[in-house]
């Protein structure tokens, strides 16, 4: 069960993002996975990339849009583990609303998020994950925009399952997306994920003064909704660890009639090529 590949990323050396794919392709591997049990689906920027580098099933799509098609690639195919990642730009700002509805409908795909609170692959704007105050070339003066807080934002629209970790909490990290993957429902895992090229305030160094991890709080209870918003709002959101999970609700999955059947990836549709090839022509 090897998820490495042939592929070099070519992210910049230090950037949060290899420990995020090494803790996917550990994580994958821990849960006993094979490769071709796995689909990784992105959407665009530097963390867009992290599909071609897990030996697995690999889909980059376009900005903001990974949800869609990992909530197609899992309602296709219930055999397979779906998992869709990109950046903070990606999934909080042009794909905020595929994000808000994946998490009400719960349906069953693992959400990573790789949270720099900039833009990297467009070489450093502000992001609705940066703080006010945060001066990049497209904000010189400094932000005057609020911080957009995505965990209290998931608890508030349904999420079943919510997480956060540090990309250097490799151990941490990687249990948590074991966690996700197992969690019948959508897992929604945020990680601070350094961008060490454009991002110089959000730092290593910043996160590690900054953080507060949930097992150090005596008494968390990871069931208990308002004390998971209660623990958020006191922390200003920075803090690592399970923030809620609610395995009692019914997944999207359970409620579809005849989901549990026979994966419409591998019903046999019974067309002649003339009749296949129309049907594609339907949908271009
Ligand atoms: Fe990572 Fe930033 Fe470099 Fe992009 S620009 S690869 S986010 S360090």
């Amino acid at each position: 069960k090897d998820f490495r590949n042939n592929v070099k990323p070519n992210w910049c050396p230090g950037c949060g993002d290899f420990s995020v794919q090494a803790a996917i392709q550990r994580a994958a591997a821990n849960v006993g996975l094979e490769p071709e049990n796995l689909a990784v689906v992105s959407g665009i920027g530097c963390s867009g990339r992290i599909s071609g580098y897990i030996n697995s099933y690999g889909f980059h799509g376009i900005h903001g849009r990974s949800l869609p098609i990992a909530q197609g690639v899992k309602m296709a195919n219930k055999d397979l583990t779906v998992i869709a990642s990109g950046g903070d730009g990606d999934g909080f700002a042009i794909g905020l609303g595929h994000t808000i509805h994946a998490i009400r409908r719960n349906i069953d795909v693992t959400y990573i998020v790789m949270d720099n609170q900039i833009y990297g692959l467009t070489k450093g704007q502000t992001s609705p994950r940066s703080e006010v105050g945060f001066k990049t070339k497209s904000t010189p003066q400094g932000s005057i925009e609020s911080s957009l807080s995505v965990m209290e934002m998931a608890l508030t629209a349904g999420a079943t399952f919510v997480a956060q970790s540090f990309s250097t909490d490799l151990k941490d990290l990687t249990s948590l997306i074991e966690q996700g993957i197992n969690h019948k429902g959508f897992s929604l895992i945020n990680v601070f994920s350094p961008c060490v090229t454009y991002n110089k305030v959000n730092t290593y160094d910043w996160f590690k003064e900054n953080l507060t991890k949930l097992a150090d709080i005596e008494g968390y209870d990871a069931h208990n909704k308002v004390s998971a918003m209660q623990t958020l709002m006191e922390h200003n959101g920075l803090v690592t660890g399970l923030i809620y999970q609610n395995k009692d609700q019914q997944s999207y999955q359970d409620l579809v009639p005849n989901y549990s059947e026979e994966p419409l990836a591998k019903a046999d549709l019974q067309l002649d090529e003339e009749q296949f090839n129309a049907l594609v022509k339907e949908f271009m």
